[in-house]
């Protein structure tokens, strides 16, 4: 399969172009047109095998870049993974202005207040302070279709489980 072929917008297979991608991975080609079909999906893989550009591609097709609501979480277990994802995402989503926030602890509350109420598609953060700006109602839950666990494993372990029950409990219930 190519890229063409995944059923993407036009305007995100320009950002995946322009990016310097040529062929979807083997996870982006088993993965993206079930996550765009709005299945719930696990992907596993080895690190370093795309599943980063897996999560920008679906999140840039499903993002409806007209409403500037949170539509899209990721939870990431470390600051770096959440400034990674932030950068593919701005890099694919470059054609349909994207606006993403990397909602981590370790950096400016107020920038964070201050990004969230300009309004944004697409926070990735770490699980203590996305909860603490969805407590704050600072971040707004109630627009959000997609929900990703990055490193899924690691973020149901015992250190993040409560945290992230914690941010569930404040999600639509039909997500
Ligand atoms: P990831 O597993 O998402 O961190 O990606 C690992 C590396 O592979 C990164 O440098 C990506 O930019 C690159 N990469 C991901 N998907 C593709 C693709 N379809 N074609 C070429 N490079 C890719």
């Amino acid at each position: 399969t190519s890229f063409d072929e995944m059923g993407l917008k036009d305007d995100v297979l320009r950002g995946i172009y322009q990016y310097g991608y040529e062929k979807p991975s083997s996870i982006q080609q088993r993965a993206v047109r079930s996550i765009v079909e709005g299945h719930d999906v696990i992907a596993q893989a080895q690190s370093g095998t795309g599943k980063t550009s897996m999560i920008a591609l679906s999140i840039c097709h499903l993002v409806d870049t007209s409403n500037r609501e949170v539509q899209a979480l990721i939870l990431c277990p470390t600051r770096e993974l959440a400034a990674q994802t932030e950068k593919v995402i701005l890099a694919v989503g470059n054609f349909i202005n994207i606006q993403v926030h990397a909602c981590v602890g370790g950096k400016s509350v107020g920038e964070d207040i201050r990004k969230l109420e300009h309004g944004v598609h697409v926070v990735c953060g770490t699980p203590g302070r996305v909860f603490d700006m969805i407590k704050r109602r600072t971040l707004r839950t109630r627009a959000i279709k997609l929900l990703v666990l990055d490193e899924s494993d690691e973020m149901l372990s015992r250190v993040f489980k409560d945290q992230i029950y914690d941010v569930y409990r404040y999600l639509p219930p039909e997500l």
